[in-house]
């Protein structure tokens, strides 16, 4: 065996361990690709002797595949280990695990809001448990209309199976027979106090004059809440009054709104405060733990008064750290506003850190359920970056995306006095030759990137090798070894009769125009290509005269 077949044999061995005993020849020219340096100008060479050491390597069964590595003193690639998640056991009971996905409609989804959603998921999955998905509607200041549709959307997109949906604006009913219950109970009180003058008293750790007010007076103020204007009164909580946390004295459960729900119009006047509804809903809907973000302690605290007040059992409350975003515009707010004055594009926008921007580009949703596994549910805070998802959904796409050339800035050459016609077939993606090939065809003409138009000797990728003089473009040699002999650049290139218009909307939402390859017409909408040295794209939409695609990332 001469050198390169010493190293042919190596990667092709290594490989067939990998691979019950059958090593595949387009992953063993690519190890040797990526790992032999020295080897990348002999890909000819190499290709005389491959096919043949790797059909003698496929005769010889697994064992003998060991064996030959062993004596060879190689050592055999452990299969990846499955990654250790970071969502470990749930405290307490596994037996009848209830969880639930909560958000306030204000928008679509966003990484943010998956932080929150997905360890629920997960966790129901993990104990066979129930998921709920409730929609927090009770302050219509904060529901955007359209978001009731795009959460279930998102949800969808992520992979949720949600076992039952309720929206909290249809239980009103229910949070007054509890307010009145509690009333009863002597454990929530009318207060009409002014607003200020309640903050004074409590910070002092004196209670306001309404909280003795007698059951009967109460009972008779709430049936009349109804008559009352927005601030005329409250329906507090009792809780301890000498609390180390001002916030949680006596806070209030029940208020007027006069501004028109969504929903519901003007058909309620008296709305729950969200520690409330929250509460209540959490025990009717025997929710066993309850996953929040630890800007939720107070309010876990707030919310433990009414489950003694009532007697409930407490469910195990989790609280997670915040989640902080390098580079990711997660704001609601801020991107409604850009949206309305046509900085964004819709909630879609690729700037955007929402899942409809993310699943637009191409990134999975197995990539961000990978991502927020990973960061578990542990009270410290974590930090993610696109470069971060990045690098998960390449992982993905590497596999998943078939390659294509795509030229950005297109400028035609034309070699002079070139007569042939080659026909040029690339695997699809050289892992998989199942996939199949594309076809290109050279005539001698083609389209470049503008800026890859620069004098001296270029290799048009799997084609020919041409001289670039300033206005003159000279055909040189054909094959790759000239190319690294003369080291040649690499580009790329399509026909130029035979080519699609494509556009690329990029992460920054400018727009990339180019030329991509005859075969880019076959592609569906939804298809993940990755344009070769250009980087991952998902083709978004088929227009008369273009491709549009949007890109993922490099
Ligand atoms: N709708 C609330 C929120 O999204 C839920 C809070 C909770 O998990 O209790 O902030």
């Amino acid at each position: 065996m001469d050198d390169v077949e010493r190293i042919v044999y190596k990667h092709a061995l290594l490989n067939a361990a990998k691979h019950k005993g059958y090593a595949n020849p387009g992953a063993v020219m690519g190890s040797i690709m990526s790992q032999e340096v020295e080897l990348r100008a002999k890909a000819k060479e190499i290709n005389q002797v491959l096919p043949d050491i790797v059909k003698n390597i496929n005769d010889m069964g697994i064992e003998e595949v060991e064996e030959e590595i062993k004596s060879l003193g190689l050592a055999i690639e452990e299969k990846k280990q499955v990654k250790q998640t970071g969502l470990g056991e749930l405290p307490g009971s596994h037996d009848n695990v209830v969880m639930r996905f909560a958000p306030n409609p204000s928008g679509p989804l966003h990484i943010g809001h998956a932080r929150a959603a997905i360890p629920n998921n997960e966790y129901v999955k993990k104990y066979n448990g129930k998921l709920i998905l409730r929609i927090e509607d009770t302050d219509p200041k904060r529901v955007y209309e359209p978001a009731y549709e795009m959460i279930l959307e998102d949800l969808k997109w992520l992979g949720f199976n949600t076992d039952e949906i309720y929206y909290q604006s249809d239980r009103f009913e229910i949070y007054y027979e509890y307010a009145r219950k509690l009333i009863e109970l002597n454990e929530a009180y009318m207060c009409t106090c002014d607003g200020g003058d309640f903050k004074k008293l409590k910070d002092a750790s004196k209670s306001c004059p309404c909280r003795d007010n007698s059951i009967d007076k109460n009972l008779e103020m709430w049936d009349n809440f109804d008559n009352m204007d927005e601030g005329d009164a409250v329906l507090r909580v009792k809780t301890d009054i000498n609390h180390k946390n001002p916030a949680i004295r006596d806070w209030v459960a029940m208020r007027i709104v006069t501004e028109p729900h969504p929903r519901l119009g003007n058909k309620y006047k008296i709305y729950p405060m969200m520690n409330f509804s929250v509460a209540i809903d959490d025990h009717l809907m025997e929710l066993s733990h309850v996953l929040r973000g630890k800007d939720h302690l107070a309010n876990s605290e707030k919310q433990k008064y009414l489950y003694n007040h009532f007697n409930w059992d407490i469910p195990e409350f989790i609280h997670y750290g915040r989640l902080k975003m390098e580079d990711i515009p997660l704001s609601t707010s801020k991107a409604l506003e850009g949206i309305e004055n046509g900085t964004y594009m819709g909630w879609d926008d690729p700037r955007l850190g929402t899942l409809r921007a993310i699943a637009k580009r191409g990134i999975q949703a197995e990539t961000i359920t990978e991502l927020i596994k990973e960061i578990g549910i542990k009270m410290s805070d974590s930090a993610i970056s696109w470069k971060k998802i990045y690098g998960l959904n390449r992982n993905i796409l590497e596999e998943k995306a078939n390659r294509y050339f795509f030229v950005p800035d297109p400028i035609k050459i034309k070699i002079a006095d070139y007569n042939e016609l080659d026909e040029i077939k690339r695997p699809l993606h050289a892992d998989y030759e199942d996939r199949g090939n594309r076809t290109l065809t050279f005539n001698g003409e083609a389209y470049i990137p503008k800026a890859d138009f620069t004098n001296g000797i270029s290799r048009l990728m799997d084609a020919v090798n041409i001289d670039i003089d300033a206005n003159s473009v000279k055909f040189n040699s054909k094959s790759f070894d000239e190319a690294r002999e003369a080291k040649a650049r690499i580009i790329q290139w399509v026909p130029a009769t035979d080519n699609v218009k494509a556009e690329i909307v990029m992460d920054d939402a400018s727009i990339v125009e180019g030329l991509c390859e005859p075969d880019c017409k076959n592609l569906n909408i939804g298809d993940i290509v990755q344009f070769e040295r250009f980087g991952f794209a998902r083709l978004d939409e088929k227009k008369e005269d273009k491709l549009v695609f949007f890109f993922a990332h490099k």
